[in-house]
């Protein structure tokens, strides 16, 4: 039990748990230690066994079917939050799709049904979500959302999720302006690499979990907490002046321009 709890008495729906690996997971466990009370959704029936136990040990009874390319499916859980809780404190959205095929090879040969739906999944959802918790949210409600340093810059096999990670980004940015009236924050978490079942999607995934550790401030691989804490003070008070910010929790991989020779004695003289 943490020494503070900084949750305590709100309520938030967790979206994108896959299994206990999964960003969504950690930031459930958090916010549970935090005193949070729970709700959860689930992409398909194949995943909801592996939800409604992890939704059970946070002590969640409420647990929802939604994929998000189905806006009825967005719709029925914010009517179900509404009929049970009233009100909504925090939304966590980390949910993201590309097809698997164009996560490898050149972004230049993706397709136009993918980016299609690349968009819809890991951008538009946001902000579908956001309209609908915005209706039930109180006066400083948090959104949360997860993207990758691959939005603005090339990363090897990442191709289309940096064009839609991009788009979300943005989107983020007019969505805190929108709901700023409301008291509503909207806000983003960019995450170094994560071994979770979307990372391992991606082609070059093990090169850009090297790559990511070896060219960072910090020099080691991210962990659980690192994110967790970050979505924490997020998804809290702490954050109350913080909105449309796109938060970088990558041990400061996103600052290096240059990484510092390895070998300084092999440095060629200029
Ligand atoms: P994950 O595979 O555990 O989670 C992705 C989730 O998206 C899954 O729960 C999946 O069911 C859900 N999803 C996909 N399509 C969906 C749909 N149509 N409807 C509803 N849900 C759908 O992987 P993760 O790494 O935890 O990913 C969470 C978020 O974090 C994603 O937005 C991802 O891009 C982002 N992120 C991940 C990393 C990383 O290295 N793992 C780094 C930065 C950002």
């Amino acid at each position: 039990m943490p020494a503070t709890c900084l949750l305590e008495g709100k309520k938030g729906l967790i979206m994108g748990v896959a299994n206990e690996r999964s960003i969504a997971w950690i930031v459930a466990e958090v916010a549970r230690q935090h005193g949070a009370e729970l709700a959860f959704t689930y992409q398909n029936e194949a995943l909801s066994k592996r939800v409604w136990p992890l939704a059970e040990a946070a002590g969640s009874r409420l647990v929802l079917p939604c994929d998000v390319a189905n806006e009825g499916e967005i719709e029925a859980v914010f009517n179900n939050l509404s009929d049970s809780w009233g009100d909504i404190d925090f939304v966590v959205h980390a949910v993201a799709y590309a097809d698997r095929d164009e996560l490898r090879g050149r972004y230049v040969d993706t397709s136009r049904s993918n980016l299609t739906s690349s968009l819809m999944i890991s951008c538009y959802s946001f902000t579908s979500v956001a309209r609908r918790a915005a209706a039930l949210a109180n006066d400083g409600a948090s959104l949360l959302t997860f993207t990758f340093s691959g939005a603005r810059r090339v990363v090897p096999s990442y191709n289309v999720m940096g064009v839609a990670k991009a788009a979300l980004e943005a989107s983020v940015k007019y969505l805190a302006m929108d709901l700023g009236d409301a008291g509503i924050r909207v806000n983003a978490i960019s995450s170094g690499p994560m071994r979770t079942l979307s990372g391992a999607a991606i082609g070059a995934g093990r090169t850009i979990y090297h790559w990511a550790r070896n060219n960072s401030a910090l020099g080691r691989d991210l962990n659980r907490n690192d994110v967790a804490d970050a979505s924490l003070y997020l998804l809290s008070e702490l954050s109350r002046g913080v909105t449309g910010e796109i938060h970088y929790v990558d041990n400061g991989n996103s600052i290096i321009g240059i990484s510092p020779l390895q070998d300084s004695g092999k440095a060629e003289a200029p």
